[in-house]
């Protein structure tokens, strides 16, 4: 493989690194994606509002999607990268058999999320603790849904989750009483506020039953959270990739074709986007595939002038 130069390499097998890698292998650019196989929803059991693939399990869409990769000649290798380099004319992967060169390289290694330190959340994440309505609120409708607030925002996590249920009930936790205003409006839409600190969540037989708190225990069938996003970037960060800070955290700066700052590197999907649900990430990926065979394409007429004008054709 050390000798082999590819076209593209992809680091990240989810919905974003999968789709730009199957349109680049469909325009017979060579392709090599490398995975760790940890994506962002692999907790869930069922994946939602993915028009064509609604319920179905996050990872059968991406076995899929790995074989449509390999049938037009894509190579998916399973592995985490650390390191990659930028040379003159592209970039080194340092992949789990040795170095691997490409003329471009896409990062598409999504985002980790961080919970609220509380005992129990973690062991039912994805399953009874969740934070997307979208992806989420329908299979929870008419639940008892505790409102867990991460920050001043889990008052509108609220007041969204009330269009799903009638009970929701909000835990301010140790982000504070809510102010007036917010305390009217939630009870306004009957939404039930239950004051103190979150000590741990109950279960039973794989089921969340109720938040804990110090002095009493209040029921709850499903719980809403926000977490802290953290955009696994280490290799665009180690590449000197621009970012920008923002209300949620720092993150890597591309274009709107997904170019970041670095000479012959992009990125897609939720590592440089929050909002990048799978429909997105697919769109994106395929978006940032035109965008990256187009570079190439400059890259390919540049290189047939410079052998013409060397008489080498
Ligand atoms: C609990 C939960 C449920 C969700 N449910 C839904 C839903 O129902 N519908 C929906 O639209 N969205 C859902 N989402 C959001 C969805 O998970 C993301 O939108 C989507 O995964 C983003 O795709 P991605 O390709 O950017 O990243 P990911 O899917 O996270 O894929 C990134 C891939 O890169 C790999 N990787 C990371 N670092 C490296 C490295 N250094 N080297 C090699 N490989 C690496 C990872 O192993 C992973 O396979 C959910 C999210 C969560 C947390």
């Amino acid at each position: 493989m050390a000798a082999d130069l590819f076209d593209v390499a992809v680091v990240g097998g989810g919905p974003a690194g999968l789709s730009a890698a199957l349109s680049l292998a469909r325009a017979r650019r060579r392709v090599i994606v490398f995975d760790a196989g940890d994506p962002r929803n692999g907790v869930a059991e069922h994946m939602h509002g993915v028009l064509g693939h609604d319920g179905v399990p996050p990872t059968s869409l991406l076995e899929r999607g790995r074989r449509e990769v390999e049938q037009y000649g894509g190579l998916v290798v399973d592995g985490r990268i650390e390191r990659a380099r930028v040379g003159p004319s592209g970039v080194e992967v340092d992949g789990p058999s040795g170095v691997v060169r490409a003329r471009r390289l896409i990062v598409a290694t999504g985002l980790r999320d961080g919970l609220p330190a509380i005992t129990g959340l973690q062991e039912h994440w994805g399953r009874g603790v969740v934070v997307c309505p979208y992806c989420d609120g329908w299979e929870r409708r008419n639940h008892t849904i505790g409102v867990i607030a991460a920050g001043p925002q889990g008052i509108d996590q609220a007041h969204q989750l009330r269009q799903w249920s009638d009970e929701i009930v909000y835990f301010p936790n140790d982000v504070g009483e809510p102010g007036a205003d917010a305390v009217r409006t939630l009870e306004a839409r009957g939404i039930r506020i239950e004051r103190g600190r979150v000590r741990a969540i109950r279960s039973s037989e794989g089921r969340v039953e109720a938040v804990e708190l110090d002095d009493r225990s209040v029921a709850v069938e499903t719980i809403f959270t926000a977490t802290t996003l953290h955009p696994r970037d280490r290799l665009l960060r180690d590449l000197g990739a621009r970012t920008r800070d923002d209300a949620d955290g720092s993150w890597v700066v591309v274009d709107p074709d997904g170019r970041t700052s670095v000479e012959h590197v992009w990125a897609v999907g939720n590592v440089v986007d929050r909002r990048s649900n799978v429909s997105v990430s697919l769109g994106a990926g395929s978006l940032i595939a035109g965008a990256v065979n187009a570079d190439l394409t400059a890259d390919d007429i540049a290189g047939s002038l410079r052998r013409d004008t060397a008489g080498e054709r």
